[in-house]
């Protein structure tokens, strides 16, 4: 087993199968899950399989790590040592950024390149909450002259962290790194789809000196591991990033504990893009926050609103894009590798087949080299489905793009805000006044104008509203969001 994980990543002797991390002991279970290669199909390695046990013990450990009274205990660090600590992990990360990158390729089918900037942005996200771990503070209130008024933010405590399987590294990052700079202590429960970057930044966090109980990983299935894990009275808060469906029963079992719980759900984002945009700056971007991934992106940007005097303009560049871009095994450095898993593959193949032949603008030919068992989707752009059709309303989650076509900026509008979800939009235009309107009123988490992500920013909050979930991650928002606010009041003579 130890032969997945290059040498260079030390320590060296990891075995997928010891894959639960408690109180800083990593543990096999009895039951195991197979991981499998999504380039192949082949099986890849095996990794325990927790369940409510596991998961106890996991939340047991935590808790202890928060109330040992020993010096090195987790709870008895200062928020300056907290992220002193972070940044030598995110240094850490940084280092071993080719060999994550080689396990994200193997275990969920991410070409390797776009692996890579996962794991950077990884060691950004713990170099950023490092550095403000000792920079939130509380602040003093006017109330009256004999009382001296003041809020502390404290950890909440034992934080769940329930992570799905397409940005294992980045999802992480900015939940578990803005947890620890908090001072709370993390029980992780990774996608059972994608458990070997979870695992291999745990051991990196452990070498470079977090101490036990501080996280714990409980690798297993969604309705065993993940379920028992929202359930469990001694967890105080949750994030839960992944599906709709799921992230409402996560809600339901935090309401059970009245605990605060962060939703980062699904997406069907919108680009609009007005005649007088900028195209040769536009498109490669439509496409690749499309493409990005395969498509499995929860800010996938698979509507793009196209102003009908340029759409036959748009719609041909994006189509001699589409045809120009090379499908291959994640390792080979693709544009677009396979889908996680065959459950993937056969959904996104159906939606293809839903939308029918007559709509389908451009479809990339697979490669025939291409191993035989792989997960792989013929990316796809679609055109003439109306606003209303399934397809431009739920998400597809994978390499398929849908161009729809708009006449003035408030039928763009209309559109754009027309789905349950409300995640990321896109706006193209060189008219400022256009765009700070839209901005105003597009339903959605995050606006970007004449880009699409800010190249990823950690510092910038990102979140959701509608179906898309609550709360926000990244930034300084999620260390409030990782923290609560004690209010106290002194009275003096
Ligand atoms: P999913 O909801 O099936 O699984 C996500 C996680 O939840 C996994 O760890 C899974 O094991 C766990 N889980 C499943 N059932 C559970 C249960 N009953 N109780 C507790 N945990 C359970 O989602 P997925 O298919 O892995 O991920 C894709 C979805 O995630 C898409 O909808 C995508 O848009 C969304 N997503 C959102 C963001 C964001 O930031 N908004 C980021 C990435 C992915």
């Amino acid at each position: 087993m130890s032969t997945l994980y290059p040498p260079n990543l030390q320590p060296a002797a990891l075995d997928a199968r010891a894959s639960l991390l408690i109180g800083g002991q990593w543990r096999e279970a009895t039951h195991t899950l197979t991981l499998l290669d999504p380039s192949s199909g082949q099986a890849l390695t095996q990794v325990a399989r927790g369940g409510a046990a596991e998961i106890d013990a996991a939340v047991q450990a935590a808790q202890a790590a928060l109330v040992d009274e020993r010096p090195e205990a987790w709870g008895r660090w200062s928020a300056a040592e907290r992220g002193r600590l972070l940044q030598a992990i995110g240094r850490a990360v940084a280092e071993h950024a080719p060999t994550l990158a080689h396990l994200e390729a193997q275990d969920v089918g991410k070409p390797l390149q776009q692996g890579l900037a996962d794991a950077l942005a990884l060691a950004r996200y713990l170099e950023f909450y490092g550095g403000a771990a000792d920079k939130v503070s509380g602040e003093t209130l006017p109330v009256a002259r004999d009382l001296t008024a003041f809020t502390l933010r404290e950890p909440h405590g034992v934080t769940g962290h329930i992570v799905p399987w397409n940005y294992p590294m980045q999802i992480i990052g900015r939940s578990v790194g803005a947890a620890l700079a908090m001072g709370n202590a993390c029980v992780l429960k990774p996608a059972e789809q994608a458990c070997l970057t979870a695992l291999a930044f745990a051991h990196l966090a452990q070498a470079a000196g977090l101490p036990p109980g501080a996280l714990n990983v409980v690798t297993g299935l969604g309705e065993e591991a993940g379920a028992a894990l929202t359930a469990h009275p001694g967890v105080a808060h949750l994030s839960f990033t992944g599906s709709v469906a799921v992230g409402r029963a996560v809600q339901r079992a935090a309401a059970e504990h009245t605990i605060p719980v962060t939703l980062e759900l699904g997406g069907k984002s919108p680009q609009i893009v007005f005649a007088d945009a900028d195209l040769d700056a536009a498109l490669p971007v439509l496409l690749q926050a499309g493409l990005q991934n395969a498509g499995q992106t929860c800010s996938a940007s698979s509507r793009i609103l196209v102003q009908a005097a340029v759409f036959d303009e748009v719609a041909r560049r994006m189509a001699e894009g589409y045809r120009a871009l090379r499908v291959g095994p994640a390792l080979s450095r693709p544009d677009v590798g396979p889908l996680v898993s065959a459950e993937q593959q056969a959904a996104v193949l159906r939606c293809i087949d839903v939308a029918g032949p007559a709509q389908v603008l451009a479809q990339c030919s697979l490669p025939a080299d291409l191993p035989a068992g792989g997960f792989y989707v013929p990316p796809t752009l679609l055109a003439g489905l109306p606003p209303e059709h399934v397809l431009a309303q739920e998400e597809i989650f994978g390499p398929v793009q849908l161009l729809l076509p708009f006449e003035d900026e408030a039928e763009a509008v209309r559109i754009a805000n027309g789905t349950p979800y409300g995640l990321v939009a896109g706006v193209w235009t060189r008219d400022i006044s256009r765009a700070m309107r839209l901005t105003h009123k597009l339903h959605c988490g995050q606006v970007f104008i004449n880009n699409y992500g800010a190249g990823g920013g950690v510092e910038l909050p990102f979140g959701g509203v509608k179906a898309s979930g609550h709360g926000r991650e990244k930034g300084f928002e999620a260390l409030y969001g990782f923290s609560r606010t004690k209010t106290v009041a002194l009275r003096h003579g």
